[in-house]
């Protein structure tokens, strides 16, 4: 299965992905993940990328294109992967077009409102490195692994207002897969499971 899953930032899009994932066995590929590490660990990309994730805007479709394009040719993705966060937009959809079809793409909406505070609620594990929020933290740390939390750069008011008009899903991008007749979506809820039954019917048909 070769899938993609869209949706604003703050929409779950990536914890769904990871339980996706998990249930069919397929690597699931974040682009905004991989821009992380790479930043963390102070790469050659970490340092080019850096400059435009910090501040909330897309990292040239040149870099971007190549660097999943090469993630793609890997072993672990020939029975499949969940793309998450990547095409972001119609000319990174054309790019990955030319060399591979997929087979779904599943938009999870999202009204703006429940964006901004989603993300503003929004901290990350420094140890198991999934999201999480305020309302869930244990004494300050992780519910699930007891780790440390930190805000993520991007997610600082300032920067969430960037990423909104920046990294908005097009009409464009979304017409595209429509065409393609692979293109479903749903409305997310708050309930995680709920979302992830909701997605799961979809990738069952
Ligand atoms: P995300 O975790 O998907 O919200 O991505 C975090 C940041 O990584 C974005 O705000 C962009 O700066 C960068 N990024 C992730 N995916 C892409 C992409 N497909 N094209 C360009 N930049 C991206």
């Amino acid at each position: 299965m070769k899938l993609l899953l869209l949706g604003p930032v703050g929409s779950g899009k990536g914890t769904q992905a990871t339980i996706i994932s998990k249930k069919y066995n397929i690597p699931q590929i974040s682009t905004g993940e991989i821009f992380r590490w790479n930043i963390q660990n102070e790469t050659e990309l970490g340092k080019l990328a850096k400059q435009y994730v910090n501040v909330g805007q897309l990292v040239p479709d040149s870099l971007t294109d190549k660097l999943v394009e090469d993630r793609l040719s890997k072993e672990d993705c020939k029975n499949g992967f969940i793309l998450d966060g990547y095409p972001r937009n119609i000319s990174q959809a054309q790019a990955l077009n030319k060399y591979m079809e997929l087979d779904k793409v599943i938009l999870i909406n999202l009204s703006e409102e429940e964006i901004i505070k989603r993300l503003s609620n929004r901290r990350m594990c420094k140890v198991c490195k999934q999201p999480t929020a305020i309302d869930w933290l244990v004494d300050g740390k992780c519910e699930k692994c007891g780790g440390e939390v930190y805000i993520r750069d991007d997610d600082k008011p300032e920067v969430i207002k960037v990423r909104l008009k920046t990294n908005s899903i097009s009409d464009e991008l979304i017409n595209f897969y429509k065409t393609k007749g692979i293109f479903y979506s749903i409305n997310a809820t708050d309930d995680v499971n709920k979302n992830f039954e909701l997605l799961d019917a979809i990738l069952c048909k």
